[in-house]
Parts: structure tokens; C-alpha cells; sequence
């Protein structure tokens, strides 16, 4: 008999139960709005920014409205306008093109490696000129961040995290989002913890972090944050810095805390799946799977396969098959963006660059997600599923003959 999966790959979990009641203590107090607290009261964004600060180990931290929010904000605080080059992944999600260029900056896409991270040596080709580096750690790969970092360091690049799929992973033993002059995280319903929308910002820097929070829209209010630079920083500042509203709220951070807190407990449910995934599709033929360096600490929400050199035929037959089977996937190689998916070619307000490295690799490259809400045996059936589905086309197919789709 053929198994069927039936789980769903976009439902989360539940919120614990800690969270509900929290956000029902904010909802009964309605003092939602971050600024508006009671006599010695601290707001519950204000604690979480306390808290997720210590989570990094990150002097300052910053709640706002969206993880592509954090990303603007943070090329804004660092003075990136319009005209700038910006450098980033060339696979990565649209909000990080999209924030480059919501200043009026320009994106330079660097290519990928077969490693899903961004290719050192297409990124000091096309430093020159560039401004800053926006690194998207894309589905959570980490590239050598010792070897990255000394690069940047020598084109004089300051870094700028995308941290949306590395909250709680790892480089070496350095929290990602800690390398770069900020970290800037997302807690969209499909990230690590779940608010809906929410955005977390971390840095050292106290410049950088006190026109972070004036951006925010903090009016002159910001003594009320407790992860944050001391009032001088603020002086220098506070008639220069425009307010470009995007702040978070009371009951957004009152829900994120209980997660903060449960985080090393479901990073390493997340890993565990990863791994039965990866262990049942190990050693399948036409497969490629992605290798995980031994200093990455990373954190699983999703997963991502190769079939490397396979023409667009045999990957839509295999897709097909797949859904056919309730495994619901991703391609990057696909022509048309599609739900949450899209490449470098869709984001036309940059200027056209090639990269036939990186479109080597998106068309073969396939994407699941591994929501919590997935067993054990449900992670051990997608291996088996997708094992026999990519032997099944693999082994019928002369089509593989043909050149593969993109090169
Ligand atoms: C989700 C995501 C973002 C932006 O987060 P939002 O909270 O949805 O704005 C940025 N980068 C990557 C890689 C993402 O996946």
C-alpha cells in the first residue's frame, strides 16, 4: 500500500498556555500601546527586550513591528539611503531586496554555494563600491562566519544579520546575529516564536542602537527602555533621527516571552525532525543532500534537498507525485514566484544581475517546512515518501539526459 501524509505543512502550534494568559492579563489592563504603562509598571516589550538581549547576549535590544521592519531599520540606522549599494544573498526572501530598496539603495545579489550560504568569492568580486552587507542566513544555513567576517572586515563592510530562520542557532559558539554590527530577527507566525507579526533587533553598538529605537517611533520617550544605550547616546541623536513608526506592542511582546523562554526546548524538537528527514533520504540516487558544517549550531524549521542537474520536466514530476502523495514542496527554480517563494528574476526594482551559479542551484533546490505540529513518525514518513518519489523519477528517466533547466 502507498502511504499518504495528511499532516498540514503550514499549521503551527497552539500558543502555550502561558501566553494566553498573558495576553489576557494585557488585554484586561488595555494598555497595549508600549509607552503607556502604569506607575512603576514595566511594559511587557520592554521586558522582552530585557530578556531576549540576555537570550543573545547582546547589550541592546529592540522590539518592532515586523522582522523585515528590524532589516530597514537597521540600514537606516546605519545611515543607508538611497543611491547605496547594499550587498545581500541572492537566495534569500523578498523582504530583504525589499528593505534594500525601500530606502531607494540598490541590492547586489551574491551568488550561493551548494551549501545554501552566500559565495565568498562572488562577494569580494562585487564589494567594491558597496556600502554594507545585508547577510540573509536563508532557511538557517550559516557560512563560515570566522572566514566571512575577516572578509568584511578587510573590504571594510559593516554586517548587518538576517536572522529570520537562525533564531537560537549558532556560529562557533556565537549566537547568530551577534557577528554583525545588529542582528535582526522575525516572529512572523512561520519563524521560531510566533506573534503574528514582530520583528527583534540586537547590537553592542551605541549609536547604531539609539537611532534604531528614535527610527522606531519612540517620541521622547525611549528612557523607558531597559536594553538600551544610556541617555547620551540618545543626545546626539534625538533631533536628527526621523520617527518612521514601527514599533511593537504590549501584547505581541506579552505572547513572545513564554516562547523566549521555551525556545532550547523546541530548537531541539525542530533538530530532531531535521534529522529523521535527513536520515531517511540519505544515500538516495539523483539526491543531493545539504551538508551541515561541523561549527554551525542550527535551528530546523525547514528543509531543504538537491536534485542537482535535473531538467525542469522531471522536477515538476516529481513535485507532482509528491503532492499527489499530500507532501506539499517548494521549488526555487520554478518561473513564477508562488506563495512564499520567489528568486532573484522576480524582484525586478533591482537592476538585473546574472548569477548562473545561484540559478544552478535553485533549479534543483527543494523546500519543505517542519512545523512542530509534526511528529516523530511523520518526520520518518516524509523521508520515506520523498525517497521513493525521487527514486521513482530518478530511476524512470531518460529525461535526466536532457540539460538540465537552468544553466
Ligand atoms: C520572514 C523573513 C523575513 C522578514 O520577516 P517578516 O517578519 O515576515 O517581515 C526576512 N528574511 C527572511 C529570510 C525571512 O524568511
Amino acid at each position: 500500500m502507498t502511504e499518504r501524509f495528511t499532516a498540514s505543512f503550514t499549521q503551527q502550534e497552539p500558543l502555550p498556555e502561558a501566553a494566553v494568559e498573558a495576553a489576557l492579563r494585557v488585554l484586561r489592563h488595555g494598555r497595549l500601546h508600549r509607552y503607556n504603562t502604569a506607575e512603576g509598571e514595566v511594559a511587557e516589550t520592554a521586558r522582552l527586550e530585557e530578556e531576549f538581549a540576555a537570550f543573545t547576549g547582546a547589550r541592546y535590544c529592540l522590539a518592532v513591528a515586523s522582522g523585515g521592519y528590524a532589516l530597514g531599520c537597521a540600514l537606516r540606522a546605519l545611515g543607508i539611503g538611497p543611491g547605496d549599494r547594499v550587498l545581500t544573498n541572492a537566495f534569500t526572501l523578498a523582504p530583504v531586496p525589499g528593505a534594500i530598496a525601500a530606502l531607494g539603495a540598490v541590492p547586489v545579489f551574491v551568488e550561493a554555494t551548494e551549501g545554501l550560504t552566500i559565495d565568498m568569492d562572488d562577494l569580494a568580486a562585487r564589494a567594491p563600491g558597496a556600502k554594507a552587507l545585508l547577510l540573509s542566513h536563508m532557511r538557517g544555513h550559516i557560512c563560515d562566519m570566522d572566514r566571512l567576517m575577516a572578509l568584511c572586515r578587510a573590504l571594510g563592510l559593516p554586517v548587518i544579520e538576517d536572522c529570520a530562520h537562525t533564531m537560537g542557532a549558532g556560529w562557533r559558539g556565537t549566537p547568530s546575529g551577534r557577528h554583525g554590527v545588529m542582528g535582526c530577527y522575525s516572529t512572523q507566525t512561520y519563524k521560531h516564536m510566533n506573534s503574528g507579526e514582530g520583528g527583534l533587533i540586537v547590537s553592542d553598538d551605541d549609536a547604531l542602537m539609539a537611532r534604531a529605537i528614535l527610527l522606531s517611533g519612540s517620541y521622547m520617550l525611549y528612557p523607558r527602555h531597559r536594553a538600551a544605550p544610556p541617555p547620551e547616546a540618545f543626545a546626539a541623536v534625538k533631533y536628527l533621527t526621523p520617527n518612521v513608526s514601527g514599533r511593537m506592542d504590549n501584547l505581541r511582546a506579552a505572547i513572545l516571552r513564554p516562547q523566549l523562554a521555551d525556545l532550547p526546548r523546541q530548537i531541539a524538537r525542530w533538530n530532531a525532525l531535521y534529522r529523521i528527514v535527513e536520515a531517511g533520504l540519505a544515500g538516495t540516487p539523483g539526491l543531493a543532500l545539504v551538508e551541515r558544517p561541523e561549527g554551525e549550531d542550527f535551528v530546523a524549521s525547514s528543509f531543504q534537498f538537491l536534485l542537482p542537474g535535473w531538467p525542469a520536466g522531471p522536477v515538476r514530476a516529481f513535485l507532482a507525485r509528491a503532492a499527489a502523495r499530500g507532501v506539499e514542496l517548494k521549488w526555487f527554480g520554478a518561473a513564477e514566484p508562488q506563495g512564499f517563494t520567489s528568486r532573484h528574476d522576480s524582484w525586478r526594482y533591482a537592476p538585473p544581475q546574472p548569477l548562473p551559479r545561484t540559478d544552478r542551484i535553485l533549479a534543483g533546490l527543494i523546500d519543505l517546512r517542519l512545523p512542530l505540529t509534526f511528529s516523530e513518525d511523520d518526520a520518518a514518513l516524509l523521508g520515506r515518501i520523498l525517497r521513493e518519489e525521487v527514486a521513482c523519477v530518478f530511476q524512470s528517466g531518460e529525461e535526466l539526459d536532457e540539460a538540465p533547466a537552468a544553466d
